[in-house]
């Protein structure tokens, strides 16, 4: 598969073409930003590691039985995937309340959701990632009622799997983000799972693993991603 050129430099990856239509080349870049867009740093390693895990989680949720995008590693910050033509709307479950939840419903992070939330957002930074629900996701002609329903049953069964694998390295999945796109008619997993985009406590201490670290200003970003990995008995 050869590389072609640049399709897209998003926030932290960079998407290029290949002499393939069907397929992408991801390369997961040290920048990690947070606030929209406002606050980015270039963190050592970041690249590699989130690389590493998205493949390894991703595989994890293909023996599960959810269709991803994932092909190949290619190196140590890229990975081959599918082209998908993505839905412009991002995937939310809660297994307890910690962010923008909090901050919309003025409750206190840590409360346990029973059941676990769903919500939906619509990508776009410059509107910062509006709520929105499945009527306008329909009306709007993002995703079709059927692609919504699926969407909602693959998220949850996507914690379901990974609720119980970082339970079993000793963190709690708080809560994460999942993007969808479609690939000849079928809805796949696309885009990335990392702590970049899912919160981890340490289930003793409740100590945060995720990009939180970065968002509050904590030190040792990368160090807590590589221990996630770890727990997981991922080599890096
Ligand atoms: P952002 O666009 O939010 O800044 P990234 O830096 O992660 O985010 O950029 C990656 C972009 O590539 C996102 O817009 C994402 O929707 C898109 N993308 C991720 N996976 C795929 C895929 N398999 N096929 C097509 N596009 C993808
Ligand atoms: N998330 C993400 N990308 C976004 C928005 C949220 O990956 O553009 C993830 C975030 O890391 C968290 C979950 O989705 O794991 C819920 O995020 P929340 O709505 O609480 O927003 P935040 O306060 O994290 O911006």
């Amino acid at each position: 598969m050869q590389k072609r050129e640049e399709l897209y430099r998003g926030k932290a990856k960079t998407v290029y073409l290949t002499d393939n239509e069907d397929y992408l080349v991801l390369h997961f870049r040290n920048d990690t930003s947070a606030f929209d867009g406002q606050k980015v740093e270039q963190l050592q390693r970041k690249g590699m590691v989130n690389n590493k895990f998205n493949f390894f989680i991703m595989n994890k949720l293909e023996e599960a039985g959810v269709a991803t995008q994932v092909e190949e590693l290619l190196s140590d910050d890229e990975a081959l995937v599918k082209k998908l033509d993505m839905i412009p709307v991002e995937c939310v479950v809660r297994n307890y309340a910690a962010g923008s939840m909090c901050r919309r419903l003025g409750v206190e992070e840590g409360i346990p959701l029973t059941p676990p939330t769903f919500e939906f957002f619509l990508k776009n930074d410059e509107l910062h990632d509006p709520m929105v629900n499945d009527y306008h996701i329909v009306s709007f002609g993002w995703a079709t009622e059927a692609q919504i329903a699926k969407m909602k049953e693959l998220t949850f069964k996507v914690n379901e799997v990974l609720s119980k694998l970082f339970a079993d390295g000793g963190m709690t999945l708080v809560d994460f983000k999942l993007e969808f796109g479609l690939f000849k008619g079928e809805l796949v997993l696309g885009d990335e799972f990392t702590p970049d985009g899912c919160r981890l406590w340490d289930k003793e201490t409740n100590e945060k693993m995720d990009k939180d670290r970065f968002r509050q200003g904590l030190g040792g970003v990368v160090e807590a991603y590589e221990e996630v990995a770890g727990r997981l008995g991922l080599m890096l």
